[in-house]
Protein backbone atom coordinates (compact mmCIF):
# COMPACT_ATOMS: atom_id res chain seq x y z
CA UNK A 1 0.00 0.00 0.00
CA UNK A 2 1.31 3.54 -0.64
CA UNK A 3 0.32 6.97 -0.07
CA UNK A 4 0.68 9.82 -2.07
CA UNK A 5 1.79 13.50 -0.49
CA UNK A 6 -0.96 16.02 -0.65
CA UNK A 7 1.24 17.95 -3.46
CA UNK A 8 1.60 14.78 -5.24
CA UNK A 9 -2.42 14.16 -4.78
CA UNK A 10 -3.45 17.41 -5.31
CA UNK A 11 -5.84 17.05 -2.49
CA UNK A 12 -5.22 18.38 1.11
CA UNK A 13 -5.01 15.75 3.86
CA UNK A 14 -6.65 14.80 7.00
CA UNK A 15 -4.34 16.52 10.06
CA UNK A 16 -3.51 14.00 11.98
CA UNK A 17 -2.19 13.41 15.28
CA UNK A 18 0.89 10.97 16.15
CA UNK A 19 -0.22 11.07 19.73
CA UNK A 20 2.85 8.39 20.76
CA UNK A 21 5.86 8.03 18.60
CA UNK A 22 9.43 7.67 20.68
CA UNK A 23 11.47 10.15 18.24
CA UNK A 24 14.37 10.40 20.66
CA UNK A 25 14.63 6.84 20.44
CA UNK A 26 18.42 5.86 18.87
CA UNK A 27 16.44 4.31 15.82
CA UNK A 28 15.05 7.42 15.12
CA UNK A 29 16.52 10.92 16.31
CA UNK A 30 19.58 10.65 13.52
CA UNK A 31 17.24 11.23 11.05
CA UNK A 32 14.93 12.98 13.04
CA UNK A 33 14.11 15.36 10.43
CA UNK A 34 13.57 13.47 7.31
CA UNK A 35 11.14 11.51 9.89
CA UNK A 36 9.26 14.92 10.85
CA UNK A 37 9.29 16.14 6.59
CA UNK A 38 7.90 12.63 5.39
CA UNK A 39 5.34 12.58 8.42
CA UNK A 40 4.37 16.17 7.48
CA UNK A 41 4.04 15.47 3.79
CA UNK A 42 1.44 12.77 4.71
CA UNK A 43 -0.65 14.83 7.14
CA UNK A 44 0.98 13.95 10.45
CA UNK A 45 1.16 17.54 11.69
CA UNK A 46 1.71 16.89 15.15
CA UNK A 47 3.19 14.03 17.67
CA UNK A 48 3.61 13.83 21.30
CA UNK A 49 6.92 12.33 22.32
CA UNK A 50 7.13 10.34 25.58
CA UNK A 51 9.83 9.93 27.57
CA UNK A 52 10.67 6.68 28.75
CA UNK A 53 13.58 7.28 31.23
CA UNK A 54 14.93 10.15 33.56
CA UNK A 55 18.19 10.81 31.42
CA UNK A 56 16.07 11.22 28.27
CA UNK A 57 14.24 13.96 30.08
CA UNK A 58 16.03 17.47 29.43
CA UNK A 59 17.41 16.29 26.26
CA UNK A 60 13.74 15.87 25.39
CA UNK A 61 12.65 19.04 26.17
CA UNK A 62 15.80 20.46 24.06
CA UNK A 63 14.58 18.52 21.35
CA UNK A 64 11.00 20.25 21.73
CA UNK A 65 12.32 23.43 21.69
CA UNK A 66 13.83 22.75 18.17
CA UNK A 67 10.82 20.63 16.76
CA UNK A 68 7.67 21.93 18.60
CA UNK A 69 6.36 18.53 18.89
CA UNK A 70 4.46 17.86 22.11
CA UNK A 71 6.14 16.55 25.15
CA UNK A 72 5.23 13.96 28.37
CA UNK A 73 8.19 12.95 30.85
CA UNK A 74 7.84 10.09 33.15
CA UNK A 75 9.90 6.40 33.52
CA UNK A 76 8.28 3.91 31.49
CA UNK A 77 8.44 0.46 33.18
CA UNK A 78 10.80 -0.97 31.34
CA UNK A 79 13.24 1.01 33.08
CA UNK A 80 11.25 1.19 37.04
CA UNK A 81 14.35 -1.10 38.57
CA UNK A 82 17.05 1.51 37.54
CA UNK A 83 15.12 4.48 38.65
CA UNK A 84 16.49 6.94 41.33
CA UNK A 85 14.84 7.99 44.08
CA UNK A 86 15.51 12.15 43.10
CA UNK A 87 13.97 11.08 39.91
CA UNK A 88 10.77 11.45 41.32
CA UNK A 89 11.39 15.17 42.74
CA UNK A 90 13.03 16.45 39.46
CA UNK A 91 9.74 14.47 37.48
CA UNK A 92 7.67 16.93 39.65
CA UNK A 93 9.45 20.25 38.89
CA UNK A 94 10.06 19.31 34.95
CA UNK A 95 6.52 17.91 34.73
CA UNK A 96 5.12 21.69 35.85
CA UNK A 97 6.42 23.19 32.85
CA UNK A 98 3.58 24.36 30.59
CA UNK A 99 5.34 22.25 27.53
CA UNK A 100 5.07 19.08 29.44
CA UNK A 101 1.40 18.10 28.62
CA UNK A 102 1.63 15.35 30.26
CA UNK A 103 3.28 12.38 32.68
CA UNK A 104 4.16 9.54 30.49
CA UNK A 105 5.26 6.81 29.69
CA UNK A 106 4.38 5.21 33.02
CA UNK A 107 2.21 1.69 33.71
CA UNK A 108 2.77 -1.86 34.71
CA UNK A 109 3.89 -4.21 32.28
CA UNK A 110 3.21 -7.75 33.73
CA UNK A 111 5.12 -9.64 31.09
CA UNK A 112 8.51 -8.58 32.48
CA UNK A 113 10.03 -10.95 35.29
CA UNK A 114 7.81 -11.31 38.46
CA UNK A 115 10.80 -9.49 40.50
CA UNK A 116 10.30 -6.12 38.48
CA UNK A 117 6.78 -6.20 40.04
CA UNK A 118 7.03 -4.43 43.08
CA UNK A 119 9.15 -1.78 42.04
CA UNK A 120 7.06 -1.22 38.83
CA UNK A 121 3.95 -0.75 40.99
CA UNK A 122 6.03 1.47 43.57
CA UNK A 123 6.71 3.94 40.65
CA UNK A 124 3.69 3.76 38.45
CA UNK A 125 1.84 5.06 41.90
CA UNK A 126 4.39 7.52 42.34
CA UNK A 127 4.43 8.69 39.07
CA UNK A 128 0.64 9.07 38.97
CA UNK A 129 0.14 10.51 42.34
CA UNK A 130 2.74 13.09 40.67
CA UNK A 131 0.23 13.96 37.57
CA UNK A 132 -2.56 14.58 39.71
CA UNK A 133 -1.07 16.79 41.81
CA UNK A 134 0.35 18.59 38.98
CA UNK A 135 -3.52 18.23 37.70
CA UNK A 136 -1.89 16.50 34.23
CA UNK A 137 -2.85 13.64 31.81
CA UNK A 138 -1.39 10.58 31.70
CA UNK A 139 0.07 8.64 28.98
CA UNK A 140 -0.29 4.22 30.15
CA UNK A 141 1.38 1.25 28.99
CA UNK A 142 0.10 -1.66 29.85
CA UNK A 143 0.34 -5.42 29.42
CA UNK A 144 -0.94 -7.84 31.19
CA UNK A 145 -2.28 -5.26 33.67
CA UNK A 146 -4.85 -3.28 32.43
CA UNK A 147 -6.56 -4.58 36.04
CA UNK A 148 -4.41 -3.68 37.94
CA UNK A 149 -4.00 -0.06 36.67
CA UNK A 150 -7.59 0.18 36.50
CA UNK A 151 -7.45 -0.24 40.38
CA UNK A 152 -4.80 1.94 41.02
CA UNK A 153 -6.50 5.34 38.87
CA UNK A 154 -9.26 4.23 40.83
CA UNK A 155 -7.71 4.30 44.34
CA UNK A 156 -6.06 7.46 44.17
CA UNK A 157 -9.20 9.12 42.80
CA UNK A 158 -7.16 10.39 39.67
CA UNK A 159 -9.43 12.22 37.24
CA UNK A 160 -7.02 14.17 34.53
CA UNK A 161 -7.49 11.28 32.43
CA UNK A 162 -5.34 10.29 29.66
CA UNK A 163 -4.29 8.10 26.94
CA UNK A 164 -4.15 4.14 27.64
CA UNK A 165 -1.48 3.79 24.50
CA UNK A 166 -1.32 1.12 22.51
CA UNK A 167 -4.90 -0.70 23.05
CA UNK A 168 -5.63 -3.70 22.63
CA UNK A 169 -8.21 -5.27 23.96
CA UNK A 170 -12.02 -5.96 24.17
CA UNK A 171 -15.38 -3.66 24.36
CA UNK A 172 -15.22 -3.93 27.70
CA UNK A 173 -11.92 -3.18 28.89
CA UNK A 174 -11.61 0.00 26.70
CA UNK A 175 -14.66 1.01 27.95
CA UNK A 176 -13.92 0.57 31.39
CA UNK A 177 -10.69 3.58 30.96
CA UNK A 178 -13.06 5.71 29.38
CA UNK A 179 -15.34 5.39 32.37
CA UNK A 180 -12.23 6.82 33.82
CA UNK A 181 -11.87 10.22 31.44
CA UNK A 182 -8.83 8.18 29.32
CA UNK A 183 -8.86 8.02 25.68
CA UNK A 184 -7.75 4.77 23.69
CA UNK A 185 -4.72 4.91 21.69
CA UNK A 186 -5.14 2.76 18.22
CA UNK A 187 -2.11 2.09 16.28
CA UNK A 188 -0.70 -0.55 14.28
CA UNK A 189 -2.60 -3.49 15.75
CA UNK A 190 -5.53 -3.00 13.93
CA UNK A 191 -3.40 -3.48 10.48
CA UNK A 192 -2.81 -7.54 11.85
CA UNK A 193 -5.64 -9.89 10.27
CA UNK A 194 -5.77 -11.59 13.59
CA UNK A 195 -6.12 -8.90 15.98
CA UNK A 196 -10.13 -9.64 15.85
CA UNK A 197 -11.02 -9.00 18.79
CA UNK A 198 -9.81 -5.20 18.84
CA UNK A 199 -10.67 -4.67 15.76
CA UNK A 200 -14.05 -5.25 17.02
CA UNK A 201 -13.54 -3.29 19.92
CA UNK A 202 -12.75 -0.24 17.91
CA UNK A 203 -15.67 -0.59 15.36
CA UNK A 204 -18.18 0.11 18.49
CA UNK A 205 -15.98 2.41 20.63
CA UNK A 206 -17.00 5.92 20.91
CA UNK A 207 -15.51 8.08 18.14
CA UNK A 208 -14.89 10.45 20.83
CA UNK A 209 -12.97 8.54 23.29
CA UNK A 210 -10.18 7.03 20.12
CA UNK A 211 -6.83 8.90 19.23
CA UNK A 212 -4.08 7.12 16.67
CA UNK A 213 -0.63 6.79 17.45
CA UNK A 214 2.01 4.56 16.04
CA UNK A 215 4.40 3.62 18.81
CA UNK A 216 7.43 4.18 16.27
CA UNK A 217 10.21 3.06 16.56
CA UNK A 218 7.91 -0.39 17.36
CA UNK A 219 4.86 -1.56 16.48
CA UNK A 220 5.34 -2.06 12.91
CA UNK A 221 2.15 -2.29 11.33
CA UNK A 222 0.98 -5.41 8.99
CA UNK A 223 3.47 -6.08 6.11
CA UNK A 224 6.24 -4.14 7.87
CA UNK A 225 7.13 -6.86 10.69
CA UNK A 226 11.33 -6.08 11.09
CA UNK A 227 11.17 -2.92 9.84
CA UNK A 228 11.89 0.57 12.19
CA UNK A 229 8.73 2.09 12.50
CA UNK A 230 8.18 5.61 11.77
CA UNK A 231 5.63 8.76 12.43
CA UNK A 232 4.79 8.69 8.76
CA UNK A 233 3.16 5.34 8.98
CA UNK A 234 0.11 7.23 10.86
CA UNK A 235 -1.34 7.42 7.48
CA UNK A 236 -1.52 3.85 7.38
CA UNK A 237 -2.97 3.35 10.72
CA UNK A 238 -5.95 6.06 9.86
CA UNK A 239 -6.39 4.25 6.55
CA UNK A 240 -6.96 1.39 9.12
CA UNK A 241 -9.38 3.01 11.08
CA UNK A 242 -11.33 4.19 8.22
CA UNK A 243 -11.94 0.43 6.57
CA UNK A 244 -13.31 -0.12 10.34
CA UNK A 245 -15.01 2.47 11.48
CA UNK A 246 -18.87 3.94 10.11
CA UNK A 247 -18.24 7.37 9.95
CA UNK A 248 -16.90 9.45 6.37
CA UNK A 249 -12.99 9.81 6.76
CA UNK A 250 -13.05 13.91 7.19
CA UNK A 251 -15.40 13.19 9.79
CA UNK A 252 -13.12 10.39 11.62
CA UNK A 253 -10.15 12.47 11.30
CA UNK A 254 -11.55 15.86 12.75
CA UNK A 255 -12.72 14.25 15.36
CA UNK A 256 -9.53 12.15 16.42
CA UNK A 257 -7.95 15.21 15.93
CA UNK A 258 -10.20 17.06 18.53
CA UNK A 259 -10.07 13.90 20.72
CA UNK A 260 -6.19 14.17 21.04
CA UNK A 261 -6.26 18.08 21.61
CA UNK A 262 -8.86 17.72 24.54
CA UNK A 263 -7.15 15.04 26.08
CA UNK A 264 -3.79 16.41 25.84
CA UNK A 265 -5.33 20.19 26.90
CA UNK A 266 -3.75 21.64 23.60
CA UNK A 267 -5.05 24.34 21.50
CA UNK A 268 -6.57 22.77 18.35
CA UNK A 269 -4.53 25.07 16.24
CA UNK A 270 -1.38 24.36 18.29
CA UNK A 271 2.14 22.67 17.75
CA UNK A 272 2.21 22.04 14.40
CA UNK A 273 5.60 20.21 13.52
CA UNK A 274 8.30 22.64 12.51
CA UNK A 275 6.61 25.80 12.25
CA UNK A 276 8.57 27.65 15.14
ZN1 LIG B 1 5.84 3.84 24.07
Amino acid sequence: MSIKSSAEAGTSLPLLFDTHCHLDLPELLPQIEHHLQQARALGVQTILVPAVEQKNWLPLLRLQQAHQFAVALGIHPWWAAGAQREALVLLQQLGAKPEVCAIGEIGLDYALDEQTFSAQELLFSQQLAIAKALKKPVVLHHRKSMVQLLAELKRQQFTEGGILHAFSGSYQQGQAFIDLGFKLGIGGTISYERAEKTKKAVQRLPLEALVLETDAPAMPLAGFQGQVNTPSQLALVFQALVELRPEPAAELAAQLWQNSCQVLRLDLQSRLLGSA
